[in-house]
């Protein structure tokens, strides 16, 4: 087989990108290890930003999204009972939408049907073969029976755990990593928000966040242990204990019910660095993680969608390498930018075992000056709706 652009990995960037080359009329090729139904099962992310709104407007995918979607105005951040409001809106500009992941991704895989594109699903033993010269080229197998592409480009969206990132040589690769000494227990529930808005909520007890899927879908989270396992948590204990940790007045309205999902998910702050090697590019997950604080993953993923996109149409299109040449560097620019905001956020809104109290002191005087200070809450509400492309 050949193609323009074999893309590893169907969750949302490389369904994104696959949906995005299309509409210009250049072809590629999905490899995905999973059936459709585990990666549509997976519940992930759900806050967009204006700039992934905007992308899959470009792909023909945003009308379920905007019938769907909510739109959130602002966030509520709170510290014990104290909770104060950031309005994107009012200072930005710019709102977020609501729209789970599953559902975007969803979206993409219906456009794709519906476009003819190639995705090959159940695919094992994916492997990455002359990235660095000018045959570049994959193999792998489905159902017992070895296939390969020739392409002309190889995007590696394959996730943290893909196996694009290690084609790349350790000579050529540098890796920076922060392991967060806790994890998010998550649990989806078919109840209504707390709060029409989502609340972050730091409190001596540790970190919860009322998000939501819907307004009949929630998802809630609380700091844990990293010892902790999911059979430790009943749903009962769960909802006891994240009404200990939001304000008193929301703890009373929280409509509690049985959870249909329940997960532990490490935090991590992850980058590898360059995003390109030879005719190989990373996108997403393959190249850097976030703590979910503040929402970045999906959205980081995004970006990077965005600057391949445009450098392989300037390359078919136009004839020239310059977009391809500097994908990693601009990618980069914007994901480290990125990657700070969700780690000031997780240092702001978690307790950590090694917290002094001087620590502690300087964690309330910073949650103050965000809720007092409109240039500090412009800088967050700038950095959570995202910033520009
Ligand atoms: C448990 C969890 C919870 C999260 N919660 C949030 C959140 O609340 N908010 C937020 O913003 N972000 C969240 N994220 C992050 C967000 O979901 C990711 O940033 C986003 O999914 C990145 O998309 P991606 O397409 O780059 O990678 P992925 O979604 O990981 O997709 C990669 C795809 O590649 C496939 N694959 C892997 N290896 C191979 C291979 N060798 N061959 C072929 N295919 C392969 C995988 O099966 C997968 O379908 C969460 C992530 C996780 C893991």
């Amino acid at each position: 087989m050949k193609t323009q652009v074999v893309i590893i990995g169907g969750g949302p960037s490389g369904l994104l990108l696959s949906q995005l080359l299309d509409r210009r009329g250049i072809e590629s090729v999905v490899l995905e290890r999973k059936t459709k139904e585990y990666v549509l099962g997976r519940i992930r992310a759900g806050v967009l930003e204006r700039g992934l709104v905007g992308l899959m407007e470009e792909a023909g995918c945003a009308d379920r999204l905007h019938a769907e979607g909510i739109v959130h105005d602002g966030t509520l951040v709170s510290h014990g009972d104290d909770m104060f409001r950031i309005d994107f809106t009012e200072l930005t500009g710019t709102p977020v939408i609501v729209y789970g992941q599953t559902e975007l991704t969803r979206d993409l895989y219906d456009a794709r049907k519906e476009a003819g594109g190639s995705i090959e699903f159940e695919v094992d033993d994916v492997t990455i073969l002359g990235a660095d010269g000018d045959a570049p080229h994959v193999t792998y197998t489905v159902g017992g029976e070895a296939r390969r592409i020739d392409c002309d480009f190889i995007a590696g969206c394959d996730g943290f755990h893909g196996v694009s990132r290690q084609a790349i040589p350790l000579s050529v690769r540098t890796e920076y990593e922060k392991v967060y000494p806790f994890g998010w227990l998550g649990i989806l529930s078919e109840t209504p928000p707390v709060h029409d808005e989502l609340i972050y909520a730091n409190s001596e007890r540790g970190f919860a966040l009322c998000s939501m899927r819907n307004s009949k879908l929630s998802r809630y989270y609380i700091q844990c242990s990293l010892s902790d396992s999911v059979n430790d948590w009943t749903d009962e204990a769960f909802w006891q204990e994240l009404k200990r940790r939001i304000p008193g007045p929301m703890a009373d309205k929280l409509v509690t019910g049985p959870s249909i999902e329940k997960s532990i998910a490490p935090l991590r702050s992850f980058v590898t660095e360059p995003m390109r090697w030879g005719r190989l590019f990373l996108c997403g997950d393959a190249a850097h993680i976030v703590p979910p604080t503040g929402a970045k993953g999906l959205n980081t993923a995004a970006s990077d969608v965005h600057y391949l996109y445009e450098g392989l149409c300037e390359f078919y299109k136009a004839g020239s390498s310059t977009g391809i040449d500097a994908y990693s560097q601009r990618a980069l620019n914007r994901i480290w930018k990125a990657e700070r905001f969700s780690w000031w956020f997780s240092s702001l809104m978690h307790r950590y075992p090694e917290q002094s109290s001087f620590d502690l002191k300087m964690q309330i005087s910073e949650l103050d000056f965000l809720r007092s200070n409109k240039a500090a809450q412009t800088a967050m509400a700038q950095n959570y709706v995202g910033l520009p492309y």
